[in-house]
C-alpha cells in the first residue's frame, strides 16, 4: 500500500529524539516533505558510513542550524568507485554507525540498498565538467560523475535546506557547490573544516587500512601541508618547495599530486587565499588531504599543523 503524499506521520516515520532508519526513498521523501510543510528545516549529511569524529562534526554542525532536523545518509555508492578500487572491501559498520547517529541526535538515517537507489541501473548520470577530470579526477576517472549523481539523487529525495560536506574532500565540496549552482538546487551547501588526530592525520574511513608503520608514514601528508602553509608569505614556490622537502624525507609515500590552486580550484593566485592539495599512496591505501594557504602574507598558520 502506498501512503498518500499528505498522510500524517506515524512514529515509524519519524520519532523526535530517536534515529529512525529508512531505506525506501519514496517514504523518506514523504517524511521530509511533511516535516518541511510543518515548518521544520532539513539538513542532510551524506556519508558512506564507517562514521568517525569527522562525520560527527558534520552532524553536530547540522544540529546547530536553527529548527533543523538532521538526515544522515549512509550509502557506499558503487558509481563513484573505479573497477580496481575498494568498493567491495570499503569498511561497513552499520550498527556502530546507527549508534553514532543516535548519540549525535540525528533523527533520520537514510540507509538504502544499491537496488533502492539504482532501481533500473544507472543509465543517466551526471558529468562533473572539466574540473571533474583534474586532480582526483585525473587519477580516478568517472569518480566525480558518480559522486554528483548520488548527491543529486539525495538532494531530490530528501529536499534539504542545508547539505553539509567536509573540506577534507575539498574538490568534492567545490564540485557540489558548482552542481548546486549550475543545476539550480535550492539549498545551502555548507563546508566544514577537516577534523584531525592530534598528530595532524586527517580522519578518514580509509585510515583503518593502515598498519602502524604506514600510519606513521601517512603523517607526511599533513606535515607537508603544514610546512607549505608555514612559509606562505614567500609565495607559491616557497610553499611547494617546503611541502616537497617534507615528502622527500618519506620515500615510502608515493605522491600522486601536490598542487597549489585557487580556492575554487582554478589557477593559484599570486597572492591571497589559495588551497594546497595532496594525494598519495601509502602501501595500497590512497590518502588525500588539503589545507588553506594565504599566499604572500606573513604570520600565517594552518589547520594542518594542529
Ligand atoms: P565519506 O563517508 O568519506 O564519504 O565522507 C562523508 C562526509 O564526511 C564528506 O562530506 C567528507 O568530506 C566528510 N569527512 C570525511 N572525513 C572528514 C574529516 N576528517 N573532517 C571533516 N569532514 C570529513
Amino acid at each position: 500500500m502506498t501512503a498518500s503524499r499528505t498522510a500524517p506521520l506515524t512514529r515509524s516515520d519519524y520519532a523526535p529524539g530517536q534515529a529512525t532508519v529508512h531505506s525506501d526513498p519514496a517514504r523518506l521523501a514523504r517524511v521530509t516533505r511533511t516535516l518541511r510543510a510543518a515548518g521544520r528545516r532539513i539538513a542532510l549529511v551524506p556519508t558512506m558510513g564507517a562514521l568517525h569524529d569527522g562525520h560527527r562534526e558534520l552532524i553536530q554542525h547540522a544540529r546547530r542550524l536553527p529548527n533543523t532536523i538532521v538526515v544522515v545518509s549512509i550509502f557506499v555508492n558503487p558509481l563513484q568507485f573505479g573497477p580496481n578500487e575498494d568498493f567491495d572491501r570499503y569498511p561497513r559498520s552499520f550498527a556502530a554507525d546507527l549508534a553514532a547517529c543516535e548519540e549525535e541526535r540525528a533523527e533520520l538515517v537514510f540507509a538504502p540498498q544499491v537496488a533502492d537507489l539504482y532501481r533500473d541501473g544507472a543509465a543517466v548520470t551526471l558529468n562533473a565538467g572539466p574540473l571533474g577530470d583534474e586532480l582526483e579526477g585525473a587519477v580516478r576517472p568517472g569518480h566525480f560523475g558518480g559522486v554528483l549523481t548520488v548527491v543529486a539523487k539525495l538532494f531530490n529525495i530528501v529536499g534539504p535546506d542545508f547539505a553539509l560536506f567536509g573540506e577534507k574532500d575539498y574538490q568534492q565540496l567545490v564540485l557540489i557547490r558548482r552542481m548546486a549552482r549550475d543545476l539550480d538546487f535550492d539549498l545551502s551547501v555548507v563546508g566544514v573544516p577537516t577534523v584531525r588526530e592530534d598528530d595532524g592525520l586527517a580522519l578518514s574511513s580509509r585510515n583503518v587500512y593502515l598498519t602502524g608503520p604506514q600510519r606513521t608514514s601517512a603523517l607526511a601528508l599533513s606535515a607537508a601541508l603544514a610546512a607549505g602553509a608555514h612559509v606562505s608569505a614567500g609565495g607559491a614556490d616557497a610553499v611547494l618547495g617546503a611541502a616537497r622537502a617534507v615528502l622527500a624525507a618519506s620515500p615510502e609515500v608515493e605522491l600522486d599530486y601536490l598542487e597549489l590552486r585557487a580556492t575554487d580550484l582554478g589557477p593559484a593566485p599570486a597572492e591571497g587565499d589559495a588551497r594546497l592539495l595532496i594525494a598519495a599512496r601509502v602501501g595500497a591505501t590512497r590518502l588525500i588531504d588539503n589545507a588553506p594557504v594565504l599566499l604572500g602574507s606573513p604570520d600565517q598558520d594552518t589547520d594542518a599543523s594542529r
